[in-house]
């Protein structure tokens, strides 16, 4: 796959800080309940935290008691990319920054949350930047 944002490995890990590197890079997932953005109500854009780019909005936030920034859609569908995940023996499908790559989450649906989509984009707090609106 080939992204608008293309690192080396070492220059990913120049720019990011090892938590950063594992999530964004290694697709790893930060532990529940400790991520800043978690219960987070701050009206904004939460970017890419590798490249920047705009991923979702405060607007699609909701509060889904999983430990983890939860929000119902993107920012826009064209922002992310989406890949199927089988690894740890369940089926998933993991939500990637479509610009740089970046491992975001994951998103579930049909979980039964009062949202319009009924999904639930599970992203790591790391993973994002949170610029507050003016
Ligand atoms: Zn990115």
């Amino acid at each position: 796959m080939s992204y608008e944002i293309e690192k080396t490995e070492g220059e990913w890990r120049a720019q990011l800080s090892p938590q950063e590197y594992h999530v964004l890079r290694e697709a790893g997932t930060e532990r529940p309940f400790v991520g800043e953005y978690t219960d987070t109500k701050t009206v904004g854009v939460y970017s890419c935290r590798a490249c920047g780019s705009e991923l979702f909005s405060s607007e699609t936030k909701f509060e889904s008691h999983c430990g983890w920034p939860s929000y119902y859609a993107p920012l826009a569908e064209d922002r992310v990319q989406y890949i199927e995940d089988t690894t740890m023996g369940m089926r998933r499908v993991e939500v990637r920054c479509a610009r740089c790559g970046g491992h975001l989450g994951h998103v579930f649906e049909g979980e039964g949350y009062e949202t319009p989509t009924d999904q639930r984009y599970c992203i790591n707090s790391i993973s994002l930047t949170l610029r507050p609106a003016e």
